[in-house]
């Protein structure tokens, strides 16, 4: 099976991301990167220094100076990664209520995105990585060799957010969760730099009724399919007519 060297996966909030993207890595062994951890830690940093979310230039200046390191899970508490900011284990942190609240805004920030931008891109052009996000596939890595857009539908990825949430303990009901998703929707397709949008060449996926195993095979068909392509390329070299 060919492997391509970066896969792109982006798509809406909750709509399965991390899921697909860790177990991806996991069959390829390539390494998993979840950039919106990257937009949290800004966020949860800021609101930790009590930085105001509007102060745009102050939050650049944040973003441009904080150190986010990303590594394989260092404690076995069901994570999939362990995020250090400053050298501070911050993973859990970067779930909390009002991190959901503010990262949003944070990620509008052109200035923000530039920083962050730079360092994922960095990371991915090392190759043998599933980059997931936003942007990927249309402005962090467009060379990425297979693109993956997964939707799913408002009130399926509330369901999911839901009991994400009450796994964490929280007390919320699924009309907040689907408003809260909505909001977030719209706010990432609507900002003007690097919008949330499927890139041209971006493979769709609705997983509203998809277990995450359907979605792997869906995948790795895929990948075996772009094998067959790759014969058919070199066919007529073989002295062999159609
Ligand atoms: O994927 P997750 O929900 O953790 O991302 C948090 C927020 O970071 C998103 O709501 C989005 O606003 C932002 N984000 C982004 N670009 C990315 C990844 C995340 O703008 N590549």
């Amino acid at each position: 099976m060919p492997k391509p060297r970066i896969i792109a996966i982006d798509g809406p909030a909750s709509a399965g991301k991390s899921t697909l993207g860790a177990r991806l890595a996991q069959v390829l062994g390539y390494l998993y990167v979840d950039t919106g951890v990257m937009y949290r830690a800004v966020t949860w940093e800021a609101l930790c220094q009590d930085i105001p979310i509007e102060d745009e230039a102050a939050i650049t200046a944040l973003a441009a100076e904080l150190s986010i390191d990303i590594t394989r899970p260092q404690v076995e508490d069901g994570r999939q990664y362990t995020v250090y900011v400053d050298g501070r284990d911050v993973t859990w942190d970067l779930r909390r209520p009002e991190v959901d609240q503010q990262v949003s805004p944070v990620s509008a920030y052109s200035g923000v995105r530039r920083v962050l931008t730079a360092q994922q891109r960095a990371i991915g052009l090392r190759g043998e990585v599933v980059m997931v996000g936003r942007d990927i596939g249309t402005v962090v890595l467009p060379e990425a060799a297979l693109k993956i857009y997964l939707d799913a539908s408002p009130e399926e990825r509330a369901r999911r957010r839901l009991r994400d949430k009450q796994a964490l303990g929280c007390a919320i009901d699924y009309e907040t969760v689907l408003l809260a998703i909505r909001r977030r929707d719209r706010y990432d397709a609507g900002r003007t730099v690097a919008p949330l949008r499927q890139a041209e060449d971006a493979i769709y996926m609705d997983n509203d009724h998809m277990t995450i195993e359907e979605e792997l095979q869906f995948i790795l068909e895929l990948l075996q399919a772009d094998e067959a392509v790759e014969n058919d390329r070199t066919w007529p070299e073989n002295g062999e007519s159609r």
